[in-house]
């Protein structure tokens, strides 16, 4: 029987090696980014009495804490409004848990617990949180191949600076593309991975997706004009990597933010804390969530996700 690799021999391999230290210099980037910006760093919560339940599929891990419900956080975004309201600029490496369906299991850019840094911005547009995630991006990149070419070599990883700005597209430019695959997508639903991979594979670099209908997306971002869609945005990693960012602008006024925990047939005593303090006047907000792992894999060019964040944990596969 042929011995498999434990886990430690992975980390003591040149590939881990060079991995991690990408990943310290991708986090220590962005960080010093963001720190020029203005932004404030937080601590970020672990457990809530209130968190994201709309995941794509995936189902939030709930914990019973003094015989109250809470969850382990899914997606700091309600915690994020609340903190760039009183401090404008705000972010956290934040620690999520998400329980993604089996079939996610080899996607290889699905884990179970996984770290986003999350931002939010005071005041923000949309367009100003896509300026600022190019921007950061531009500036990692550009960092990691100065600090780091070694660890891309010993990966055989090419990588260059992204240009900006990244190409745009809309929800409904991205369904005309599924037809192309004879992908049969309703209006209103969610974009297929498959299909994100392959538009980004085709756009040859950095992609944004707007204007999605509301019905795909999650309650708190805000109504554009038009009733319909949401002022909302995804950007798709070049090369077929698929999904790296989720964000936009937020609903704050508690009248509509109810109407749609109502339409997306949630229950707002969950969210009563949360919509106590939209009744005190939180300000509008833009801002976004980057997977770190994801932006690692892209970075560092690995196929499987599980081979850049420690201890990983797949859908359905709970290891150390
Ligand atoms: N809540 C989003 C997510 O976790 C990120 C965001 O809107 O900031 O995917
Ligand atoms: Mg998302």
């Amino acid at each position: 029987m042929e011995k498999t690799e434990t886990y430690l021999e992975y980390l003591k391999s040149p590939e881990a090696q060079a991995v991690f230290r990408l990943s310290q210099a991708v986090t220590d980037s962005l960080r010093e980014y963001l720190r020029t910006c203005g932004f404030v760093e937080f601590l970020p919560p672990v457990v809530s009495s209130v968190t994201d339940p709309g995941l794509r599929g995936a189902e939030r891990l709930p914990v019973s804490l003094y015989e109250t419900r809470a969850y382990v956080m899914s997606s700091m975004v309600f915690h994020k409004q609340v903190l760039a309201t009183a401090f404008s600029r705000i972010y956290s490496f934040s620690p999520n848990v998400r329980l993604e369906p089996a079939r996610n299991a080899d996607s290889g850019r699905h884990l179970v617990e996984f770290c986003q840094l999350d931002l939010e911005e005071a005041g923000a547009s949309l367009d100003d949180s896509m300026r600022l995630a190019e921007d950061m991006i531009v500036a990692t990149v550009s960092s990691v191949l100065d600090r780091c070419r070694p660890f891309l070599d010993a990966l055989d990883r090419d990588l260059s600076v992204p240009k900006v700005p990244f190409q745009r597209i809309t929800y409904d430019d991205a369904l005309r593309e599924a037809a192309k695959y004879d992908l049969e997508i309703r209006y209103g639903d969610e974009l297929p991975q498959t299909l994100e991979a392959q538009i980004s594979r085709e756009a040859g670099g950095f992609l944004w997706v707007t204007d999605y209908p509301k019905s795909c997306r999650s309650f708190y971002y805000r109504q554009s004009e038009d009733g319909g869609s949401v002022r909302s945005m995804d950007l798709l990693y070049p090369e077929g990597f698929g999904e790296a960012i989720s964000g936009g602008e937020r609903e704050y006024r508690p009248d509509v933010i109810t109407k749609r925990i109502l339409e997306a047939g949630l229950d707002p005593a969950e969210f009563r804390e949360f919509l106590a303090m939209a009744d005190t006047g939180l300000r509008p907000t833009s801002g976004f969530g980057i997977g770190i792992e994801r932006l690692v894999r892209y970075i560092a060019g690995e196929s499987e996700i599980a081979r850049v964040r420690p201890f990983p944990k797949t859908p359905g596969r709970i290891t150390m």
